[in-house]
């Protein structure tokens, strides 16, 4: 289990990082369905919503549409054209 704060290796059972504390986030929960991840997937089991995978990602316009993950300053979906909401 890898903290997403300052990636220190921990225990894969681990709740909380051995080093900076911040709690280790053991699945990835889908926004669109609140469905539960492992950690390690990029498309949601529920339904096929493609997961958030960093803090990095979090700021990019997810298409509603195809669940293409675009840049901020673009207004429509680079994979499907779909308008993307803000
Ligand atoms: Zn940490
Ligand atoms: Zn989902
Ligand atoms: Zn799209």
């Amino acid at each position: 289990m890898k903290c997403t704060k300052c990636g220190t290796v921990n225990l894969e059972r681990a709740n909380f990082c051995k080093k900076c504390g911040s709690r280790l986030s053991s699945t990835l929960v889908c926004s669109s369905c609140k469905h539960e991840n492992p950690p390690d997937s990029v498309f949601c089991n529920g339904c096929g919503q493609r997961l958030a995978s960093s803090k990095t990602r979090q700021r990019q316009k997810v298409c509603q549409s195809c669940g293409f993950a675009n840049d901020p300053g673009i207004e429509y979906c680079v994979n499907c054209n779909q308008k993307l909401r803000v």
